[in-house]
């Protein structure tokens, strides 16, 4: 499953780059370009996996964003590696007196970040991507060690990989699911046989397998597909 990572960088030609070249990677992405945008998005449910945090951002600075984000149980353990310029507060990031997970100096190499943002998120596995055995979801239960599937106490029958596309789904509920982003999860690296009009099918088709349950999953026109945050449809 591709990590979610969140870059807050209010520099709009850096934050493109990143996105680009984590995208490449296979990276999922978001930019918030302040701070106080940057929490929201921290704070979300599901939330990133990662953040990369700019230090000089208007308003609420980096530093700040870092403190409130280990002060918060949801955030205490989200890895960040914080983007700073020679001389800024550098003593502090240096010191990792901010909590952050590692830094680079601007500028930087593109492929260096990569290194280390693939070495955090290496170590932060184990205790950060814990998956529940069991969600409920309105009339939905999925049951992730049995691969078992409910909709309203009726038992439904999936094939593995539906039973992957729906685990992604809820991995990433809230979220904007590209069709290549779909693509890559579901059907992994090497797949660049399946189609992005593949992908369609098969959503229609665990829709339909879904019956009401079905409506959780949601198209988002000429982008691709959206599982509620809420069953009622609320938090979308
Ligand atoms: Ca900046």
């Amino acid at each position: 499953m591709s990590n979610h990572i969140l870059i807050v960088e209010d520099e709009k030609d850096l934050a493109t780059t990143l996105e680009y070249n984590l995208k490449r990677e296979g990276y999922q992405t978001q930019i918030a370009m302040t701070g106080e945008e940057g929490l929201r998005y921290a704070f979300l449910d599901p939330g990133p996996d990662m953040v990369i945090l700019d230090l000089m951002l208007p308003g609420v600075s980096g530093i700040e964003v870092c403190r409130r984000l280990r002060e918060t149980d949801k955030t205490r353990n989200l890895p960040v590696l914080i983007l700073t310029a020679r001389g800024e507060e550098i003593d502090k990031v240096v010191g990792f007196e901010v909590g952050a997970d590692d830094y680079v100096v601007k500028p930087f190499k593109v492929r260096e970040l990569m290194l280390r943002i693939r070495a955090i998120l290496r170590r932060a596995k184990p205790e950060h991507r814990t998956q529940e055995k069991r969600t409920v979801f309105g009339i939905l239960t999925v049951d992730f060690e049995g691969h078992r599937v409910w909709v309203d106490g009726a038992e439904v029958a999936l094939t593995a990989m539906e039973f992957k596309m729906l685990s992604t789904f809820l991995a990433h509920k809230g979220h904007v699911q590209s069709r290549e982003n779909l693509l890559h999860d579901v059907w992994g690296m090497n797949a660049f046989v399946v189609q992005t009009r593949t992908v369609d099918a098969h959503v229609k088709r665990l829709r339909e397998k879904l019956g009401d349950a079905g409506a959780y999953i949601e198209t988002i026109r000429g982008v691709g597909y959206r599982f509620r945050s809420e069953p009622d449809g609320s938090g979308a």
